[in-house]
C-alpha cells in the first residue's frame, strides 16, 4: 500500500541555535539551488504521484526559503506528492520569517497549518535559548497566520537555562492568550555535540533541576487542559479537531515517505534514514550514488514493540484488539509482564482492553521505553 503521509526536510537556518542538533546548515544559502536539484532528483524515487492525507515540511526552517523559495519548493513537491483538498499540509516557520508575503505564498501553495518555533514569550528565556527572535515577533507572526485562516501550532520550550517555574507559567498564559489551535511543549534536552552541551561541560551553563523541570511539565498539562486544550500526546495539546494528523500517523506507526537530508522513511517494517550531512546527501543524490545512512529492518516482534512505545505516547493509549490487528502480535505476549509492573507502580492503567500511561507514567515516560524495546 502506498504511504499516505510524507515528510520533506528543508535544512536551512539563519543561525544554529545552541541547543539544536538537527540536520541543517546555517548561513549557507549558497546551497539552496543545489538542494532543490537534489530534492528533485530524490523525488523521482516516487514513480506514480502519491496521493497523500498529510504532508509535513520541516527542518531546519522551511520559512527561511522565503515566499519565492516556498513556491519553488511546492511546485517541485506537487509533481510527485499530491495532497487532496482536505489534506493537512504543515510547514515549520521561524517567527522572524513570517511576513504577509510568506503567508500569502503559503496559502497559495495549499499550506493549511504552520508550526511556529516560538519557544517563549520572555526576552530572557529567548536569549538563554540562543534564539534570534523577540517575543513580539512571535505575537506578530501568530496574528498574521491566524488572520490568514491558517491553523497555528505554537512550540514552547521549558527548562531553559535560568528559567523558573513562574517564568514557564507566564509563557503558557501568554501563549494561550494568542489562541493557537495547537501547542507543543518540549523540555530542553542537552544533546551531545551541541554548543549548549559544551558550555555545560565547561560549567558556563546549568540545567534546570529535575524537580523544577517536572513541575513545568505539570504546569503545562494543567494550564493547557484548563484552557480547553486536549492533552493528546506526551508533549502535544490541541483544540477540538486540531490534533496533528501527520504526527498521529507516526505514533500509529503507519507507513510514510520522507525526502531530504536526514529524513527517515518507514514502510511498516523498515526505517531508512537519508545521510544526515546536507552536503553529503546532495553530492550522493546528484552523483547517482546511495544516499541513505542507517537502515533499520525490524522483525515482526521488534516492530510490534516499537508500535507499543509510539502508541503509549498517545493519551488514547494502546488497545489490545487494534494492536493485534495492526501488528499481528499479542500485546501481552510482547510486554505483558512489563505492563503489569507499570500498573502495580501506578505508571499505567489497564482495563483489560486498553493500556494507558497515568500522569505519573507520563512524567517519567522517557525512562519507561527501555523496558519495552
Ligand atoms: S531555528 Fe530550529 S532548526 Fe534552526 S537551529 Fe534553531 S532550533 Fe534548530
Amino acid at each position: 500500500m502506498s504511504p499516505r503521509h510524507a515528510y520533506v526536510h528543508v535544512p536551512f537556518c539563519r543561525h544554529r541555535c545552541g541547543y539544536c542538533d538537527f540536520t541543517l546548515v546555517a548561513g549557507r544559502d549558497d546551497l539552496v539551488d543545489r538542494y532543490f536539484a537534489a530534492l528533485a532528483r530524490e523525488l523521482r524515487r516516487v514513480e506514480t504521484p502519491l496521493s497523500l492525507d498529510t504532508l509535513y515540511v520541516g527542518g531546519g526552517t522551511p520559512s527561511h526559503l522565503g515566499a519565492d523559495g516556498l513556491r519553488r519548493l511546492f511546485d517541485l513537491l506537487h509533481e510527485r506528492l499530491a495532497p487532496p483538498a482536505d489534506g493537512e499540509v504543515t510547514i515549520e516557520a521561524n517567527p522572524l520569517d513570517v511576513t504577509s508575503a510568506l503567508v500569502a505564498a503559503a496559502r497559495g501553495c495549499g499550506v493549511t497549518r504552520v508550526s511556529l518555533g516560538g519557544q517563549s514569550l520572555d526576552a530572557a528565556t529567548l536569549r538563554a535559548l540562543d534564539r534570534d527572535h523577540a517575543a513580539d515577533d512571535v505575537r506578530r507572526a501568530v496574528g498574521l497566520l491566524r488572520a490568514a485562516g491558517l491553523v497555528v501550532s505554537l512550540d514552547l520550550m521549558t527548562a531553559a537555562p535560568g528559567q523558573s517555574l513562574a517564568d514557564a507559567e507566564r509563557d503558557l498564559a501568554g501563549a494561550i492568550l494568542l489562541g493557537p489551535e495547537h501547542m507543543s511543549v518540549y523540555c530542553l534536552t542537552w544533546e551531545q555535540g551541541t554548543a549548549f552541551d559544551a558550555a555545560r561541560r565547561r560549567g558556563d551553563l546549568a540545567a534546570v533541576p529535575e524537580d523544577a523541570e517536572r513541575a513545568m511539565y505539570e504546569a503545562a498539562i494543567d494550564g493547557l487542559t484548563a484552557a480547553g486544550y486536549e492533552h493528546y500526546e506526551v508533549s502535544n495539546f490541541a483544540r477540538s479537531g486540531h490534533r496533528c494528523r501527520h504526527n498521529e500517523a507516526y505514533w500509529e506507526a503507519r507507513p510514510w515517505e520522507a525526502f531530504g537530508p536526514g529524513a527517515a522513511r518507514f514502510d511498516g517494517r523498515t526505517r531508512t534514514t537519508n545521510h544526515r550531512s546536507t552536503t553529503t546527501w546532495m553530492t550522493r543524490v546528484l552523483g547517482g550514488e546511495t544516499y541513505h545512512g542507517d537502515v533499520d529492518a525490524m522483525s515482526a516482534e521488534e516492530a510490534a514493540r516499537e508500535r507499543l512505545v509510539l502508541g503509549l505516547r498517545r493519551r488514547d493509549g494502546v488497545g489490545r484488539e487494534a494492536f493485534w490487528a495492526a501488528s499481528g502480535c499479542d500485546l501481552d505476549g510482547v510486554a505483558g509482564s512489563t505492563i503489569r509492573r507499570w500498573v502495580e507502580a501506578g505508571l499505567a492503567t489497564d482495563d483489560g482492553s486498553v493500556v494507558r500511561l497515568t500522569r505519573a507514567g507520563l512524567l517519567v515516560s522517557d525512562t519507561l521505553w527501555a523496558d519495552v524495546l
